[in-house]
């Protein structure tokens, strides 16, 4: 094994701040950096120079085209690969690449989802380079990450709200800052690391099943004798072969910047685990999105392939995203960090208490950021947390701020107590290292955990809202305090109130228990159990006013998200339903028939040999497959008659709602008559590997 120089591959592949600031003309960089740090757009002269060095990079790098890399509605990034070849006119050519190549495209967008946004105003899109992200070289391409709009400014993609929400938070975070007497720090950032599970499955094996292959999820398999009950798997060492797949994998994201950090097995088997180190919002979800499409480049290398749908497999757990979400000034403060003094706790509890305030106000706006068909599966089902939104603080930090909501003597762990007067603030606990598992939200010391996201989803959705929600609070909060007279006063009068209007949405305990469920009610806390159930919320006047009012999107923005998120639920599940009848119709029943005809040639042939020979067994499993058999005929014709019924609904919530009651009922019983049918089958018959191949065979 050769030995790799990290430092050397270590963002090779990207355009990066150092790189600019070696090739790039010094009047050039500077006018980029003033571009970036003031968000105003590129001068078309600087442009044109950017373009040419940047080609030049690129093809040392063995580009040879360059393309726009979007990130649109689909949840997947969009590539337009354009080559840098133009005609000399002489019959030769050139490799060209200009400024405004570099700064705008066209692609043909008329099929990216729009939830009617581009028929109601323009019909072309375009897409614009976001020089704060850094352009890389990925398979012989110039990737430029750029954000994707409407001509008439609606935006058509993930990343334009992620740039609008972190200048919000900017804006409102820095108002805070300045009340606490803060002149130095200029700018304020979200920070994001997020935790990547995935399966790893034999190459072959996946091949083999329809389900696989067009929905990313088996929608049959029995259950294998032995399943994750054993723990075994979790933190356990790493077979060769996805060590060799685990090496490369860092490698390829290595070269592109990204910082993969961790890595480990997970509680179910063939699943594990990747972690980041934390960036600035925008980079992470870059970053992210390209992690998932490295590991499922890299897994075909390696014969396997990487399953990234949040339930893979019925019976073990499936894959989720943990969110881990703070707040940093450009002087490197983690602005979520209790402090030391008792003026700076202060400080941070404000923002602790903003973004308790905003969970709570806004519950139902983040639990429809991670709604979709794969995530039902996963939520409330005792692997991941439940729909209901809750935070977890640890007992210690709960305690102190009761005591604040009181007013009462703070008595820390350590038995030292502590003045409550104004403004001294209690001495907040560093260590939280009891850590809840359970909590969709949890804070873990410096940084909160969101963890309800789905595996394959973009993190943009739910950072949006994050961001969004904490602007607003802190928006709020400097209105008042920027108003007050006596501002030692005002602020603990506000904490006090905060706390104890919100106090609500703190859970610090079992959050997959039952009395949870129960106590939540109580609480007046949402339990949005499915996609259909939480996202009528997403248009609610409520989060209309909030998102429209900051100008993170406009309301037929909204609506169009809406409706794409819907449409896209109710695609997803008829795709899962037609491939269950297909794979019934051409592959479950011709085994079933031919399983049977072996049964029955074997009992013809033991009756010849004499009647004291017994064919019960023949008998007794002919009778049990035959019944079985017809229920699965039957069941499937009633599954695609109800799928036209399905097809039938004009309204996406009313669609939606039917997919959810009615379509998976339907499904879920196929799935269970062909599970009870594999178990009986002979293993040589049944048409595609079961669940103890994929699993256990990697
Ligand atoms: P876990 O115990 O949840 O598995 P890990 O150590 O695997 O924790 O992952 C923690 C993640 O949190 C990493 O991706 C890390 O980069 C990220 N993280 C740490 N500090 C911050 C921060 N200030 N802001 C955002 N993310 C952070
Ligand atoms: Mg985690």
């Amino acid at each position: 094994m050769t030995a790799i120089n990290l430092p050397d591959i270590f963002g090779s592949m990207v355009f990066n701040d150092r790189v600019m600031q070696e090739r790039l003309p010094k009047d050039t960089y500077r006018a980029i950096k003033r571009t970036v740090s003031e968000r105003g757009s590129l001068d078309k002269s600087v442009a044109d120079v950017v373009a040419a060095i940047m080609r030049d990079w690129a093809i040392e790098r063995g580009a040879t085209h360059f393309t726009h890399w979007f990130q649109p509605m689909t949840g997947v990034t969009a590539e337009k690969h354009e080559s840098f070849i133009a005609p000399t006119g002489d019959g030769g050519v050139i490799m060209e690449f200009s400024g405004k190549e570099l700064i705008k495209g066209e692609p043909d967008a008329s099929s990216f989802p729009s939830g009617g946004l581009r028929a109601t105003f323009e019909a072309r899109g375009y897409t614009a380079w976001d020089p704060t992200a850094h352009a890389f070289v990925k398979e012989n391409t110039l990737c430029i990450p750029t954000v994707f709009c409407s001509y008439s400014g609606e935006a058509l993609d993930k990343k334009t709200p992620v740039l609008r929400s972190m200048e919000l938070l900017n804006a409102q975070a820095l108002r805070i800052l300045r009340l606490f007497g803060n002149t130095t720090v200029s700018r304020v950032i979200t920070t994001v690391g997020p935790e990547q599970e995935y399966f790893l499955i034999d190459r072959d094996f996946y091949q083999q099943r329809a389900d696989l292959l067009f929905t990313g999820r088996t929608l049959f398999g029995a259950r294998p004798p032995k399943g994750q009950e054993m723990d075994d798997h979790y933190y356990g060492s790493i077979k060769p072969r996805i060590l060799a797949y685990m090496k490369e994998l860092d490698e390829e994201l290595w070269k592109l910047g990204i910082l993969a950090k961790t890595k480990h097995n997970e509680v179910a088997p063939a699943q594990h685990e990747l972690a980041p180190i934390f960036c600035d919002t925008n980079t992470a979800t870059d970053h992210n999105q390209l992690t998932m499409e490295m590991m499922k480049k890299v897994a075909t290398r390696h014969g396997l392939t990487c399953l990234l749908h949040e339930k893979p497999f019925a019976g073990v757990n499936g894959s989720g995203k943990h969110n881990n979400w703070s707040l940093a000034t450009d002087t490197g403060i983690n602005l979520l960090e209790p402090g030391d003094a008792p003026g700076e706790n202060a400080q941070f509890l404000l923002f602790l208490t903003a973004v308790l305030k905003g969970v709570d106000e806004y519950q139902e706006m983040l639990r429809c950021t991670v709604a979709n068909a794969g995530n039902d599966h996963r939520l409330g089902a005792n692997e991941a947390p439940p729909a209901i939104i809750s935070v977890y603080l640890g007992e210690e930090l709960t305690e102190a701020l009761e005591a604040i909501a009181s007013g009462s003597t703070y008595l820390a762990r350590e038995r030292v107590e502590m003045e409550m007067g104004v403004p001294v603030m209690p001495a907040i606990p560093k260590d939280t290292t009891d850590r809840n598992r359970t909590s969709p939200m949890a804070f873990t010391g410096n940084k909160f955990e969101f963890r309800m996201l789905g595996s394959k989803q973009s993190i943009a959705g739910p950072n949006i809202v994050l961001n969004t929600i904490v602007a607003e609070e802190l928006c709020r909060f400097a209105d008042r305090l920027e108003a007050a007279a006596d501002f030692d006063r005002e602020l603990n009068a506000l904490l006090k109130e905060t706390i104890t209007a919100h106090k609500r949405i703190i859970f610090n305990g079992n959050n997959y228990s039952e009395e949870w469920v129960r106590e939540a009610e109580r609480r007046g806390l949402k339990n949005l159990c499915s996609t259909v159930d939480a996202m009528p919320y997403y248009i609610a006047p409520q989060n209309i006013e909030l998102f429209t009012r900051h100008g993170i999107f406009t309301e037929a923005e909204m609506r169009s998200r809406y409706e794409i998120h819907l449409e896209d639920y109710c695609k997803t599940l008829n795709i899962e339903a037609l491939t269950m009848t297909d794979m019934v119709r051409r592959q479950i029943m011709p085994a079933v028939a031919a399983y049977s005809q072996v049964l029955s040639a074997s009992a013809v042939q033991k009756k010849q040999l004499g009647a004291d020979i017994s064919i019960e067994m023949e008998r007794e499993l002919l009778r049990r497959i035959s019944q079985l058999g017809e229920s699965l005929y039957r069941q499937a014709e009633e599954l695609e008659d109800i799928l036209l019924t399905a097809a039938a609904f004009d309204s996406a919530q009313d669609k939606a709602r039917f997919y959810c009651d009615t379509v998976i009922a339907h499904m879920r019983s196929l799935r269970g008559v062909a599970d009870e049918l594999e178990m009986i089958v002979g293993e040589a018959y049944w048409p595609f590997p079961g669940y103890a191949k994929m699993l256990f065979r990697v």
